[in-house]
């Protein structure tokens, strides 16, 4: 009853439990899709307080992969693993290099990377037992795909929703300016956009006010200024009935993943008449950036590959509209269409 009842257990291809008692490993891989190709998704270490929470993750984030892979056009598969443990205090070499052996096991059904509580040096260890580890970090980092996915993204929301096709003068709500938002800001500010900023961290506050004459608002205000985008490059669950009473943008665009706290958000998106881009489509540039690296594609398609993310949003949008869908729903559809049989 604990396994197969799994509110996220969906047709998952094959699920691995892999421990080792010299290391400590306890880990999930869960595959949940390889018809398009081996499942690519990223090793998450957290010190989850049950294995069944754990589970619920790997299962959860895996068939999320396989849906973001599918729609982006890759020839990957989703998958996703999970180590139990805390990142703060556990992490050893041992570790890593015990993961990497049980992913070896797999022959490259599943190919790992960083994710939330681990890093490409972490990455590092597991690629000395195996090669089915991607971003290792040598050749970059992928945030700036991610933040070009979302600025075209956001350029084909605002040609579809605001029927226009510049973003000169737009006021863009922007939360959160790490990795991705800081630079996905900037773009927006050589466009022409006026950005409205929150984040805890001083520095780069202080930073996009002197760089991209940002205005600072408190954390909690950036869901009550009035703009016409908003995009949230922070945390999850964003999207939430509080939220969408608040927010007057008429659009969503941004990189955070799971922005939706729940899947009917996409329904009242819709009747509200705010056009959401779905996470996973607009945020698919770092995994496409992953992907053409691990498989040695000439990166001079790579470009092209990302801003097909806006042409990819555009169809999303016109049957969205055509068939009284919300835009998240739609974006299932297209994966589904690829991945399953
Ligand atoms: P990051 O850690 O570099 O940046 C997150 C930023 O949000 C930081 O500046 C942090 O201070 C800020 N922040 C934290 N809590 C906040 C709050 N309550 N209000 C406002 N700001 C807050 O992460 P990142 O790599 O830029 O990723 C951002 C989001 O995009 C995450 O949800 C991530 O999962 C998602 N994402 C990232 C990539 C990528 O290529 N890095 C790819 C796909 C999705």
């Amino acid at each position: 009853a604990f396994v197969f009842n799994e509110i996220n257990f969906d047709n998952h291809e094959q699920v691995v439990f892999a421990s080792e008692a010299k290391s400590g490993l306890k880990a999930i891989i869960a595959i949940h899709n390889t018809k398009l190709g081996p499942a690519m998704g990223g090793c998450r270490m957290w010190n989850y307080a049950t294995e069944a929470e754990a589970l619920r993750d790997a299962l959860r984030l895996s068939r999320g992969m396989t849906y973001k892979n599918a729609v982006a056009g890759l020839p990957i598969g989703g998958g996703k693993s999970v180590i139990i443990a805390n990142p703060k205090t556990d992490k050893t070499p041992a570790l890593f290099e015990a993961l990497g052996e049980a992913l070896e096991r797999l022959s490259g059904r599943y190919i790992t990377a960083e994710d939330v509580g681990t890093s490409p040096s972490d990455m590092a260890y597991v690629a000395g037992k195996t090669k089915y580890v991607a971003g290792l970090g040598d050749r970059g980092d992928p945030s700036p795909f991610t933040a070009l996915g979302c600025f075209v993204g956001a350029q084909a929301a605002v040609k579809h929703h605001l029927k226009r096709d510049s973003m000169e003068g737009l006021v863009v709500a922007l939360q959160g300016l790490g990795h991705v938002g800081y630079d996905y800001a900037r773009q927006l500010h050589a466009a022409g956009a006026k950005l409205i900023v929150a984040d805890i961290d001083q520095a780069s506050l202080k930073r996009a006010q002197e760089e991209l004459h940002a205005e600072v608002v408190g954390i909690n205000e950036i869901y009550d200024v009035q703009a016409d985008i908003y995009a949230p490059c922070a945390l999850g669950a964003t999207l939430n009935p509080d939220t969408l009473s608040r927010l007057k943008a008429k659009i969503v665009a941004g990189a955070a993943n799971n922005q939706l706290a729940t899947a009917d958000m996409g329904e009242v998106c819709r009747q509200k008449g705010i056009l959401y881009a779905p996470d996973f489509v607009i945020n698919a540039g770092g995994i496409i950036k992953v992907c053409y690296e691990y498989m040695n594609t000439p990166e001079d398609g790579m470009d092209a590959h990302v801003r097909r993310i806006g042409e990819t949003l555009a169809e999303v949008f016109a049957r969205a509209d055509s068939e009284g869908l919300p835009t998240s729903v739609v974006a299932d559809r297209i994966a589904e269409a690829r991945f399953k049989n």
